[in-house]
């Protein structure tokens, strides 16, 4: 049995653990990263947000070509899609992206260990892989182990038919009919995807709302706007059973108390993901676990035993690969003795339909449950010159103001580019910027982000533009 020392060992390698392995290599430490897969990058690079976002664009490209280019006095004849090619080409961007990471690990001297490991106790851990047993000893071990779907009882993922994000992101053809359980992020990013390359797609939530951690106002909006793009919803539905035997499946639900049945090629569980930390054997090297199953840990990310850390999905917090990332150097840079300080009120919160929903900061329904005395501001994009120009005038901002200290306090879109336009709210949030401060600075004209300087300007009460 092979055996090695470090000061740290990071085992699995999403956005979390990867960040923190190269970060923690940056400050001096000789660390290794231990990956049960394959490939590097976690569920992120390859069957998460990079693939979903890859098929995104390209679906999107289609729609594009398909309803809204002849608007332009763009005509194309014979559009097909090559659906084949489609997952090729989001295949070879998985493809080169964790080969970077594995590129990125050598430039900064990151050992890495394939193989399951498990701790042994806070300074040891077994790896066991094809090749064999290894034993790995380390100064702190950073736990990165993430998250995994969901399973409803009666639906257990078989990836044909009854399909995780993995499965929907790699079907072998488009299928006529889908249902969707869960309007959530990947539900409505996934059902976006398929709906525009013509499958008819039925989304089943059991809320009042679709997208619930959005503020009420953006919900209602995306809601509005992909019913528009031809999304089928039941909300308010419970989802009873399911008959998987026959040719064509069928997923039982009970909608405006009537029972009702639905056909469909295949069925997207999207119901949540819930922290994986199989193999570890927490228990046995003495870290805590939530009754929900979160590693539970302090401030500094540190678990009850004090050489071991969790950070990402694996601890309780917001999903996202983002807030993994910014996790994983706080916890590397808090061993190496600097702040490791995260400003979690300005970690931003995107859903990649089209148009994009984003979100930072507070919702008006949190804000009013912290007792915050708020005012706030919208501006629809129909009032927005660059959304005129390029034909994408759905959706709206919202910004919510602190009355008492006049701070930013959310900043919510849903609109073409939201992704790329919520950064302002970030740095504003961080850095404790006024709603009158985002008001007066000067945004360029004719861009979309002028209707964060809108909707900012009508929290005050004095719009120009509507
Ligand atoms: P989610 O929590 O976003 O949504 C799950 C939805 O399913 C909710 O609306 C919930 O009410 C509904 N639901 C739960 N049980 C149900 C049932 N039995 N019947 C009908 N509806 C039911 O979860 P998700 O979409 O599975 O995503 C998982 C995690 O991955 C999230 O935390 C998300 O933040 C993260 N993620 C993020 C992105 C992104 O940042 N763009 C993309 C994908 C996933």
């Amino acid at each position: 049995m092979a055996e090695t020392s470090y000061d740290i060992a990071v085992i699995g390698s999403g956005p979390g653990g990867y960040v923190a392995a190269i970060r923690a290599a940056q400050l001096g430490f000789k660390t290794v990263c231990i990956e049960k897969e394959p490939t590097l990058g976690g569920t992120c690079l390859n069957i998460g947000c990079i693939p979903s976002k890859a098929l995104l664009y390209s679906s999107e490209s289609y729609q594009f070509m398909e309803k809204y280019a002849p608007q332009h006095g763009i005509e194309a004849s014979g559009l097909q899609i090559d659906f084949p090619q489609m997952m090729k080409r989001k295949t070879e961007v998985v493809s080169t992206l964790v080969q970077g990471v594995a590129g990125l690990f050598k430039k900064n001297n990151v050992a890495r260990v394939f193989g399951v490991a498990k701790l042994i106790n806070g300074h040891e851990i077994e790896v066991v892989s094809e090749k064999g047993t290894e034993r790995i000893q380390a100064k702190n071990i950073i736990l990165a182990t993430g998250s995994e779907s969901i399973q409803l009882p009666f639906l257990p993922f078989d990836e044909k038919i009854v399909l995780s994000s993995t499965g929907a992101l790699s079907l072998p053809k488009i299928p006529k009919k889908m249902v969707v359980i869960g309007a959530g992020v990947i539900g409505v990013e996934l059902a976006s995807v398929y709906a525009r390359l013509g499958t008819e797609v039925i989304i089943v939530e059991m809320l009042d709302r679709i997208c619930p951690a959005m503020d009420a106002a953006i919900s209602k909006a995306l809601l509005q706007i992909l019913k528009k793009q031809g999304l089928q919803f039941y909300l308010n539905a419970e989802v009873t059973g399911a008959d998987l035997k026959t040719k064509t499946p069928s997923i039982n639900i009970i909608f405006e108390g009537k029972e009702m049945s639905i056909e469909a090629d295949c069925v997207l569980v999207a119901v949540g993901r819930r922290p994986y930390h199989k193999g570890l054997e927490l228990d046995q090297a003495g870290v805590k676990v939530s009754s929900k199953g979160f590693v539970e840990v302090n401030q500094n990310f540190q678990t009850a035993v004090p050489s071991i850390f969790a950070i990402g999905d694996l601890i309780e917090g917001v999903m996202l690969a983002h807030r993994a990332s910014e996790e994983g150097i706080a916890v590397v840079e808090h061993l190496a003795g600097l702040s490791g300080h995260i400003n979690y009120l300005a970690i931003p919160n995107v859903i990649y339909t089209h148009p994009e929903a984003a979100a930072v900061g507070l919702t008006e329904q949190e804000a009013k449950d912290a007792q915050l005395n708020v005012f706030t501001g919208t501006c629809l994009f129909k009032a927005n010159s660059r959304a005129r120009c390029v034909g994408d005038t759905d959706g709206l901002v919202k910004i919510i103001g602190d009355k008492d200290s006049g701070r930013l306090i959310g900043l919510h879109i849903v609109g073409s580019k939201a992704s790329e336009m919520i950064g302002e709210g970030v740095i504003a949030i961080d850095k404790k910027a006024t709603v009158s401060e985002i008001a007066y600075a000067s945004h360029a004209h004719p861009t979309l982000s002028e209707a964060i300087k809108e909707a900012a300007l009508n929290a005050l009460g004095h719009a120009i533009h509507f």
